[in-house]
């Protein structure tokens, strides 16, 4: 589907900021968006196939969590990927994507009766957390069999990577059976041997900040317990492994590092056998699928400057870059500086804090960068942001979700967008906000004990 006469991402950007400012859809009367590079997507999923190309049988699903939008969903189900999902919304943003039930992985860790009663009968593939879980489970199939594979989340303990809300094997970690515990190796085999239908392992060591060799170690252990239990069990009980996701993504700089092809080495120079074609393998990986391709485009309200600081004000703040103002170290961004038609800025630099709308004082999204210097009407992007930001939001200060649109150029930079996201309107926010109610508390005072509110 990726045409190969695409710009290369760096211009392809450019070229849609541009196009974006002259199309009026990011400027004064609509000052936030996001935009996403379909070709850079596409090609991430190719590279993501090609490194896993091999005797063993992949299904590879995005982490919808990294981007719930049911456009791009729908774009990764056509180009052959199935979904992970965590809660009810994404399931059901998964399934309005067009993705089968068969194609779904359901991995939450506070997973429900109803949503386990639907997963199991439509076919989802289940990772169960915890013991408990499992016998929830149990008592819902009542002697049936599941309708799709169901698996059990381990966790290799094996430690934290560089972010540790990002880590999610460490020894006290709150996902999965902890495998390091007292008695646990043999509580799992013994789960195994008392369910029959129980067929998959399922690890995710962690995401940004987890070095190859720690999510490598992750994956040989759940491995080592599947053939444990195989072995142990007399057949092959054991026919899925589901490795999880959690390629670190590079903010640094433009190029891919760590790639796939780099994780699959990883992974084959620490377990040879997990690709032999025993197992069918499961992936689920978000950021690095989505990540560099997405950019933040805002327009710049004001410059000031502050006891010597040089601060500009711009529309993106912790509403869309939630991670990195609230742990900028671990979540640092790129930042480009455009003039007020979209072209990049040149000239002379200054140090500058890029700061966003939010009404506390450590909304910024850049500190102390060096950039050319930035005046009001000039456009400020973040780059890297295609997974976890304009997808994510957090409605601080009742600020509107933006809109965003997808992109794709050709060779000779003409730009095509589409719509993915309308932006929220402030109607909405206020309707979201309880509007239908407006009179519930003024209600219950006037009638209920003690005084209602005096004037
Ligand atoms: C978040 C998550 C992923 C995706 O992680 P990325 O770092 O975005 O690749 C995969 N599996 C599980 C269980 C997750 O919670």
């Amino acid at each position: 589907m990726a045409s190969s006469s695409a710009l290369p991402r760096e211009r392809a950007r450019e070229a849609a900021l541009a196009h974006a400012v002259d199309e009026g859809l990011l400027g004064p009367g609509s000052p936030l968006v996001g935009l996403l590079d379909v070709d850079g997507v596409l090609a991430a999923v190719n590279a993501l196939k090609e490194a896993f190309e091999g005797p063993a049988t992949v299904h590879h699903t995005f982490a919808a969590k990294a981007c719930g939008l049911v456009p791009v969903l729908r774009l990764l189900a056509e180009a052959g990927m199935g979904c992970e999902v965590a809660s009810p919304g994404e399931l059901e943003q998964a399934l309005a994507a067009g993705f089968s039930p068969g194609r779904l992985v359901f991995d939450s860790p506070a997973k429900t009766v109803g949503e386990l009663e639907f997963a199991l009968d439509h076919g989802v593939a289940v990772n169960v957390d915890n013991f408990q879980e499992l016998e929830r489970v149990d008592r819902l199939l009542a002697g049936r069999e599941p309708a799709g594979p169901v698996g059990l989340r381990v966790n290799p303990q094996v430690g934290a990577g560089a972010i540790g809300a990002m880590s999610t094997a460490t020894a006290t970690s709150k996902f999965g059976v902890p495998l390091r515990d007292p008695g646990a190796v043999d509580a799992v085999i013994d789960a195994f041997a008392r369910r029959p239908w129980l067929n998959r392992l399922h690890a995710h060591v962690g995401s940004q900040g987890c070095p190859l060799p720690l999510i490598a170690q992750g994956i040989g252990a759940a491995y080592a317990l599947a053939e444990r239990i195989n072995h142990q069990l007399g057949h092959a009980r054991i026919t899925g492994l589901d490795i999880g996701g959690g390629l670190p993504v590079n903010f640094g700089g433009e190029d891919d590092r760590p790639t796939y092809a780099d994780y699959v080495a990883e992974l084959r120079r620490a377990t040879p056998g997990l690709f032999d074609g025993r197992y069918t393998l499961v992936t689920e990986f978000g950021r690095s699928l989505l990540a560099k391709s997405g950019t933040i485009g805002s327009v710049v309200e004001y410059t000031k400057s502050a006891g010597g600081r040089r601060i500009a004000v711009t529309h993106a703040g912790a509403q869309v870059a939630t991670r990195t103002v609230f742990m900028p170290d671990a979540w640092p961004l790129r930042v480009g500086v455009f003039d007020p038609a979209g072209r990049p800025k040149e000239g002379p630099h200054q140090v500058v804090d890029i700061a966003g709308p939010c009404c506390f004082a450590g909304d910024l999204t850049a500190t102390a960068r060096e950039l050319p210097a930035i005046g009001p009407g000039d456009v400020v992007a973040l780059y890297d942001t295609g997974a976890y930001y304009f997808s994510s939001h957090f409605s601080y200060n009742s600020l509107p979700r933006p809109a965003v649109y997808g992109y794709r150029t050709d060779a000779s930079g003409r730009v095509r967008l589409a719509l993915i996201r309308e932006a929220q309107t402030v109607r909405e926010v206020v309707e979201e906000s309880g509007l239908s109610h407006a009179d519930a508390l003024v209600a219950l005072c006037a009638d209920g004990p003690g005084q209602g509110p005096s004037r």
